[in-house]
């Protein structure tokens, strides 16, 4: 493993000028612990996996290096889009679980490279969207494509672009990536990139499926895992309530703290219009954002949840990942998330960059065996709170006494594909309900 010693500021991180000037705009005052970890790397041209959650500043961090990096072999007449035979291809790839996070990250870069006179064109290609727009855009290829895969095989089918001279690969959130289902078509992508190429994956998880792609794809990689003292100034708080009591425990709090933006978590498509009908009931206006909306809705609603607008957003899990809402201050689990990572994600959408943030868990006993799981498996150990008036009973009031039914068996025969047969149906129902 490769040490970087620590810096304190972006100058000595060996930023350019015209990148200084523009996070001086941004108001970036120090980099963040995985600034100064990742960006000097890059430099290096190694390869690298970085354990990085949400918020922690991980965009900057590939993409201000790969955009000094551009702009150095524009000047130097060494890259792709100078020369003479110009053709559809990307020089940096980045790739993403979603289509919010991939015009997310693209728009950070743009915004990173402002004041580099146009010299970096960046692109960003996701489904949900007309590809004829997309097709356009990459006319004449593109120093830095930012993509889902899915919209990005298509595209490569119909020659909008060829991934055959990318010197710089980014897996953005690597593990959802993966458990999203998109493992083939990661095959399928990765096999049309070139043998030699710098490739950073970042992930906030290291599950099996994550490590078993770093060892196929990295080629001795430097290894960066924060230490915990540099997690975000998030507080972790759960409290149990009976199942009944839900909805009027997160109205009273609502009220009472007069929360002006909670993003609230469900587990379905379903559960959002329920809750936002129950809340609206109880006086308090909440909207709705989950798979069923069309695009331009999702980013209608997005952007006036950003600016405040909208003041209660009640999301499912298309919302866990990456998005990025300035100085968020509260996430509500009003449902837990199935997955102990997808718990990660979701409260790391609060906190982000230093920002204080909370993130509340409520609980009815039905939950409680699945918290203690979560806890466990992100290893945090966290007290559980009562809030006078809504206090959960010793034992659940809503427990039917039902025999359990027996599990039905999935299908095929041998273990393998009965795996790989979970994991299909995971990915469908995580598509289907959110
Ligand atoms: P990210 O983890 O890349 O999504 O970034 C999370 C948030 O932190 C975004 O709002 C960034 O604009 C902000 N951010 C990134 N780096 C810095 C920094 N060095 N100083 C202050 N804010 C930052």
């Amino acid at each position: 493993m490769t040490a970087v010693t620590a810096s304190a500021n972006f100058e000595q991180l060996g930023l350019i000028s015209p990148l200084l000037a523009r996070l001086a705009e941004l108001q970036y005052h120090s980099p963040t612990p995985i600034q100064t970890q990742v960006i000097p790397n890059v430099f290096t041209g190694t390869d690298l996996i970085a354990g990085a959650n949400t918020g922690s500043g991980k965009t900057a961090s590939f993409a201000l290096p790969m955009l000094q990096h551009i702009v150095e072999q524009k000047h130097t007449g060494k890259s792709e889009s100078s020369k003479a035979n110009k053709g559809n291809y990307a020089t940096g790839l980045v790739l993403v679980p979603t289509r919010e996070l991939a015009k997310q990250v693209a728009d950070s870069i743009k915004s990173y490279a402002a004041h580099l006179n146009g010299a970096v064109k960046t692109v960003a290609v996701f489904g949900g969207v007309s590809a004829n727009t997309q097709m356009l855009a990459l006319r004449g290829g593109t120093d830095i494509l930012v993509a889902t895969p899915g919209r990005l095989l298509d595209l490569i089918a119909s020659n909008a672009i060829k991934l055959d001279r990318v010197k710089t690969l980014v897996l953005d959130e690597a593990d959802r990536m993966l458990s999203l289902g998109f493992t083939e078509e990661l095959s399928k992508l990765l096999a049309l990139l070139p043998n030699k190429k710098q490739t950073l994956l970042f992930s906030a998880t290291f599950p099996e499926q994550v490590q078993s792609l770093t060892k196929e794809l990295l080629h001795k990689p430097v290894e960066i895992q924060l230490q915990s003292s540099d997690a975000s100034t998030l507080v972790q708080r759960v409290f149990t309530v009976n199942k009944g009591q839900k909805t009027a425990l997160l109205a009273h709090l609502i009220q009472q703290h007069q929360w002006r933006q909670v993003l609230i978590f469900v587990n379905a498509k379903n559960s959002c219009n329920h809750l936002a009908d129950k809340l609206s009931k109880r006086g308090i206006a909440a909207e709705v954002f989950h798979g069923d909306k069309g695009q331009g809705a999702r980013s209608r609603v997005l952007a006036q949840f950003k600016s405040g607008e909208i003041e209660v957003l009640i999301a499912t899990d298309i919302a866990a990942r990456g998005l990025d809402i300035e100085k968020l201050p509260v996430v509500i689990n009003f449902d837990l998330p199935r997955s102990p990572s997808d718990y990660m994600h979701r409260i790391g959408r609060s906190g982000r960059a230093g920002e204080v943030g909370l993130a509340l868990s409520l609980i009815d006993h039905e939950d409680y065996h699945h918290f203690k799981i979560i806890e466990k498996k992100n290893k945090i150990r966290l007290e559980r709170e009562q809030v006078a008036g809504f206090e959960a009973d010793e034992i659940s009031p809503d427990s039917i006494l039902a025999p359990a039914k027996p599990m039905a068996k999935p299908e095929g025969t041998g273990k393998k594909k009965r795996k790989k047969r979970k994991k299909q149906i995971n990915a469908d129902i995580w598509l289907k309900n959110t």
